[in-house]
């Protein structure tokens, strides 16, 4: 079983609607043999990706794709939040994620404090961007893992997913990241291939099965759909050496626990 737990929909072009983009990725899920995924919608109201409540109302009848909430703490106040609380309590949303770096905010921003709480109530994962954006390595500063592991550290039982792995230095990442149990990685982006020329691709190898080796459950299957490519992340994975059973749980297993998916 694959379950993607971290793509987009593709983005709106002339002529094409939420709707449209939403049969695009689930032909392209079933080209890829992917069986689930998880929808991250856009933290704007108005996106070519869908904004949440798009989002939500586009995949309500679909068994096999779920949604994580988003939050933009510079803009939403306490009604977003109780929103959240809402749709984690109905289970529409399996997890939140903060566009650190998208946006100016630091991860240990204190008005995110009410979001971790939530996080923590549900027992679902905080998702954090991370990493260089094209061609422009200054977002990255305010997605540094020096500032999400003090996280890891003032909430121990909150499950925090690092996307991307603070691409180029991963080798960074994984050091800081080390003695916090509570931090979890996704593999979405990593087999791009500006973030593979960056970063090389043995180094991000390393990275990945150096985590699996010491935390088994701590890596989760993403790719960063419609920006990246599926299968591409698919071959990354596979190319690990590891185990079949700690690939599988990569690619399923660890997703299931971490988001509570009923799949
Ligand atoms: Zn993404």
């Amino acid at each position: 079983m694959i379950i993607d737990s971290h793509l987009h929909l593709p983005e709106l072009r002339e002529g094409i609607t939420l709707a449209d983009s939403k049969e695009e990725l689930l032909q392209e899920l079933k080209k890829d043999n992917v069986d689930y995924a998880v929808i991250i919608p856009d933290n704007t109201l108005v996106s070519e990706i869908g904004s949440l409540d798009e989002v939500l109302g586009l995949v309500e009848l679909d068994k096999n794709l779920f949604v994580m909430g988003t939050i933009d703490i510079q803009r939403d106040r306490e009604p977003h939040i109780r929103k959240l609380d809402f749709l984690f309590r109905t289970r529409r949303i399996v997890a939140v994620k903060i566009f650190s770096g998208h946006d100016t905010i630091y991860p240990t921003d204190k008005r995110l404090v009410p979001v971790y709480e939530l996080c923590i109530k549900y027992d679902l994962p905080i998702v954090i961007h991370t990493g260089a954006n094209s061609r422009n390595p200054e977002p990255a500063k305010y997605n540094d893992p020096k500032h999400i592991v003090k996280v890891a550290r003032r909430f121990p039982t909150l499950k925090i997913v690092i996307a991307h792995y603070f691409w180029p230095k991963v080798e960074y990442c994984r050091e800081l990241t080390k003695p916090y149990a509570n931090i979890y990685f996704d593999t979405s982006g990593l087999a791009d291939d500006e973030v593979v020329e960056e970063t090389g691709l043995d180094k991000i190898r390393k990275v990945l099965t150096s985590t699996v080796e010491q935390r088994p459950h701590g890596v989760v299957f993403g790719t960063d759909y419609a920006m990246c490519n599926i299968g591409k992340h698919v071959e990354l994975v596979e190319s690990l050496k590891m185990s079949r059973q700690a690939k599988d749980r990569i690619f399923s297993e660890n997703a299931i626990k971490l988001f509570h998916l009923s799949v």
